[in-house]
């Protein structure tokens, strides 16, 4: 087989090597259950303890606050269903969520939902970004949560976290950002932010899939969401994955001490990307680009049906997707390009280009030639 061009990084990242031998010693030498009082088990919490420094520091969080959890789908089932619970004992019932956050929100709400809570969903402009105008008009004194996440997964586009948080919790109401797509490309400082709950995913920085972050501030009560043993400070049950734990925090500290010069060159290819597509007549591309994390792009091919088009790109080596990589086998119209406003149509024919550090000009350049062929062959000129 040929060489892929692997154009889906959002979806996930091919594992740093260097990390991956981080996970070896744990996983055969250093087995220990982090929770076992004895000398095998305490080595292996000495590591994690390293490894929740690391991510602290890195966050600009205490270690206390740092929870580690299976991915993303956990930290933001655990923030949403946690913060939901813990607020409606205090009377809030009702919960506000962007309507373009991932299916590990959206979904959770639906649950919310149908127990009970009020829940709403805030509207995107057209660039696909959160007003700050329409958080206002539905804040009131029954809101106990508000989530929007810091980037999108299908259009990359950044959302103004910091002043959607301020007005969040003006008005008593926690605040929670899924910080996945973000993380791996802009420094996070929970302080600055002042969110309460943030999520990160370790597969979106190069680090192994399975392992994620839920950091909740100090003094925020939120439910527990994973019933069992007593570990993590008694707050998620279930023996810690050492080695991935382990691999998360290098991973993590890996993307933060290169993110300068690896989105330079990201961007620089996703540019390069765009410029090719140009040429190519009936080509928009989808939500504010200049406002975006450098590794997202989401392409509307006008008369072209983005399942045929991501099959024919498969066929020629070109790995992209259509919608969140949850929902990539399905033909759903994507519910982020709907919020923007995009017809169904419309949305059927976009997909999404994700470019990583590995990718070179080389490959972007010959993936767009392919590209513009299998748009040109679909349209049938
Ligand atoms: N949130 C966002 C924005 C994501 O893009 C993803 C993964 O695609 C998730 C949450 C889920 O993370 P995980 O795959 O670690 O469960």
């Amino acid at each position: 087989m040929s060489a892929k061009l692997y154009f889906d990084h959002a979806a996930t990242t091919p594992m740093d090597e260097e990390i991956a031998k981080k996970m070896l010693p744990y996983l055969t030498a250093d087995y220990g259950n982090a929770d076992s009082p004895h000398s095998i088990g305490r080595a292996a919490m000495t590591a994690v303890d390293r490894a929740r420094d690391r991510v602290a520091a890195l966050l600009n969080a205490k270690p206390s606050e740092i929870y580690f959890t299976s991915g993303g789908t956990e930290s933001d089932n655990w923030a949403i269903f946690g913060g939901a619970y813990a607020q409606k004992k205090k009377g809030r019932n009702k919960i506000i969520v962007s309507s373009i956050e991932h299916h590990a929100v959206l979904s959770a709400a639906e649950r919310l939902q149908a127990q009970g809570v009020e829940v709403v969903y805030l509207p995107v402009n057209e660039g696909g970004r959160v007003e700050i105008n329409a958080l206002k008009k539905e804040l009131s004194d029954d809101v106990g949560l508000v989530a929007v996440m810091a980037a999108n997964n299908e259009t990359g586009v950044l959302q103004p976290i910091e002043d959607l948080c301020a007005l969040a919790k003006q008005n008593g109401a926690l605040f929670f950002t899924d910080a996945v797509q973000y993380a791996p490309y802009e420094r996070v400082d929970v302080k600055a932010w002042n969110v309460d709950m943030l999520s990160l995913s370790s597969h979106k920085f190069y680090g192994p899939k399975g392992c994620g972050v839920l950091y909740v501030k100090e003094g925020v009560r939120i439910e527990k969401f994973v019933a069992g043993g007593e570990q993590e400070r008694g707050m998620r049950g279930g023996t810690l994955n050492v080695p991935a734990v382990v691999a998360l925090a290098a991973a993590y500290e890996k993307a933060c001490a290169t993110m300068e010069e690896n989105n330079g060159k990201i961007r620089s290819l996703r540019d390069t990307f765009v410029k090719e597509l140009s040429v190519l007549e009936g080509v928009t591309f989808n939500g504010d680009v200049k406002n975006s994390i450098p590794s997202v792009v989401n392409v509307r091919f006008s008369g072209v049906d983005n399942a045929t088009l991501l099959y024919k790109l498969d066929l020629n080596g070109v790995c992209a997707a259509a919608g969140s990589a949850c929902a990539s086998a399905s033909v759903k119209p994507s519910h982020v390009l709907t919020a923007m406003g995009l017809s169904e149509q419309e949305t059927r024919s976009s997909l999404r280009f994700s470019f990583g550090k590995n990718n070179t000009e080389e490959e972007i350049l010959l993936g767009a030639k392919i590209c513009m062929q299998a748009v040109k062959e679909l349209r049938g000129k």
